[in-house]
């Protein structure tokens, strides 16, 4: 059996929820690599840094101590979420955030720093990491990589659901946003050689899982 499950994929492909749901099953840690950027973004726009400029990024992502940990609070979410000890857990869920995080992200630097810290994390073994390239370059070595792919319309519509009431938008602009990310996001979204590609329209999470518990037992 794997020790480390990597599962990549665009936005809005139900990674995190994939990924939730197997680690629960398998008795893993659960860590979702794209807080890590969330995070950093969310710190930069708190100090009232330039996203166009990567030199006072790249020196935040080496002072700032990002932390995910158990929840805090039973108010729905999966884990907490800290920068230098301050709870982010719902912040970095921001549309600010969402908007600037992709740009972040390219940074080759704060790439490195991030990575790293998510490689001492996925050492550890016993751990399903999520994200753009968990496969590709986080843990390239993971025994059981996961690619997931679902139509830009499916996307746009789960994500639509996950947010109702207050933060509802029009699927049309939930749409646009998940393109613009889709296209930021091309430099790290690419499958592993070895990735097994789940194609994912129209199943439910609990059908990937069982599909996966399926393909680890072969
Ligand atoms: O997965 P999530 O939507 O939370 O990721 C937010 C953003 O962080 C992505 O759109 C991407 O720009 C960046 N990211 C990344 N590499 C990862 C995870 C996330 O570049 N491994």
């Amino acid at each position: 059996q794997p020790l480390v499950i990597t599962i990549d994929g665009p936005a809005g492909a139900g990674k995190s929820t994939l990924g939730a749901l197997l680690a629960e099953r398998l008795g893993y840690l659960y860590f979702d690599t794209g807080v890590m950027y969330r995070a950093l973004t969310l710190v930069a726009l708190q100090a009232g840094l330039d996203l166009t400029q990567p030199e006072p990024l790249e020196a935040l992502a080496q002072q700032v101590l990002i932390e995910v940990v158990p929840p805090t609070q039973s108010d729905g979410r999966q884990y907490t979420v800290l920068t230098d000890g301050q709870d982010v857990t719902w912040a970095i869920r921001s549309p600010e955030v969402e908007r600037g995080v992709s740009l972040v992200a390219r940074y080759p630097a704060v790439r490195r720093e991030l990575i790293r810290q998510q490689q001492q994390i996925g050492l550890r073994g016993h751990v399903v990491l999520v994200g753009r390239d968990a496969g590709t370059v986080v843990m390239p070595d993971a025994p059981l990589k996961i690619y997931l792919e679902a139509s830009l319309d499916e996307r746009a519509r789960r994500r639509t659901q996950e947010r109702s009431g207050d933060e509802a938008q029009p699927l049309e602009d939930v749409r646009s946003a998940i393109a613009r990310r889709d296209s930021l996001d091309a430099h790290v979204l690419r499958p592993a050689p070895d990735a097994v590609i789940l194609q994912n329209d129209g199943l439910t999470p609990e059908d990937e899982v069982a599909w996966i518990m399926d393909y680890i037992a072969r």
